[in-house]
């Protein structure tokens, strides 16, 4: 299998238009990261949020816009760049945590009904945001699992909030692990196209890649993206993977899974064309500032 190529099958509408689902669209069209959802309900041991201007990582944002800024954001992006397919929510938090995502994306679709809206999740709400989240245009979701049993899962989460309890250990772990399944197979049935995001953390997961891949696919997934590890936060003292541990976790993926290769590893409010390198996201918040 290979990501470069759209895959043929119910999706080929969306994948052909969609940088970050095929490698092909990834230097042709664009998307806009909009930094709507300020905070989680898990707590990854690597996962270190920012609001600056400096970092080219996921987390970071330099700013927070409310749903109705996104929309003017969006406005203005599609001025300075007319290949931008998708209007994508990727934190800095997660945006099925808090309601600012779908809110966001509702008055998206309202007026940009063209648009593929796209956001990435940890998955806990997934099974019970699934229909709202197609009800306001998501067309494409991208779910990251760390793991593919609870003493894995554990390692790399510590605790989890859901509906007000909040959980340690196993548990949690086991309620993240059977939710992003559930929340999977429910998007998938609403027609959303579904790619798994997991990071590579060698000597805690790295066993298991092929897993993820496996569970991710039969539960309705299209691709897999492995992800190295930026050593911070608690896993500071962990490092990032080499290239042959990248290769030989993407061959254990692509037994089950189509393997996408290109993430860049974007920042919250990127917004460009992230296989040609042009990123607008200065020009864009500057006048966001300025007006
Ligand atoms: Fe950070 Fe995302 Fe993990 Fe939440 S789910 S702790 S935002 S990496
Ligand atoms: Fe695409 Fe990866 Fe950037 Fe997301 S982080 S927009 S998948 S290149």
């Amino acid at each position: 299998f290979c990501a470069n190529q759209p895959a043929p099958g119910r999706y080929n509408h969306l994948i052909k238009k969609h940088p970050c689902f095929n490698g092909e669209a990834h230097a042709r069209f664009g998307r806009i990261h909009l930094p709507v959802s300020p905070a989680c309900n898990i707590r990854c041991r690597f996962c270190k949020r920012s609001l600056n201007k400096d970092e080219n990582r996921p987390g970071v944002s330099s700013c927070l816009l409310t749903a109705q800024e996104a929309l003017e954001t969006v406005e203005r992006a599609l001025g300075l760049c007319t290949q931008i397919t998708v209007a994508g929510i990727a934190g800095p938090g997660d945006t099925l945590a808090t309601g600012h995502a779908l809110a966001a994306f509702r008055l998206i679709h309202q007026r940009f009904p063209h648009l593929i809206n796209c956001l990435s999740t940890n998955g806990l709400r997934l099974p019970d945001k699934a229909r709202e989240a197609a009800e306001a245009g998501v067309r494409t979701i991208t779910v990251t699992m760390n793991g593919a049993d609870v003493d894995t899962v554990a390692k790399v989460c510590s605790c989890i909030v859901y509906r007000g309890q909040y959980l340690t250990g196993r548990s949690a772990a086991e309620k993240l692990l059977i939710s992003q399944q559930v929340g999977i197979r429910r998007a998938v049935d609403l027609g959303i196209a579904v790619k798994v995001n997991t990071v590579l953390i060698p000597g805690v997961n790295d066993h298991q890649t092929g897993e993820v891949a496996r569970l991710a696919a039969a539960a309705g997934a299209e691709f897999i993206n492995v992800i190295p590890l930026i050593p911070q936060h608690e896993f500071a003292k962990y490092r990032a993977p080499d290239c042959q541990e990248m290769n030989a976790a993407r061959e254990a993926a692509e037994r089950h899974l189509p393997v996408f290769r290109h993430c860049r590893r974007c920042r919250a409010d990127a917004c460009g064309i992230p296989g040609a390198g042009i990123d607008f996201a200065e020009q864009l918040y500057g006048q966001r500032e300025a007006a």
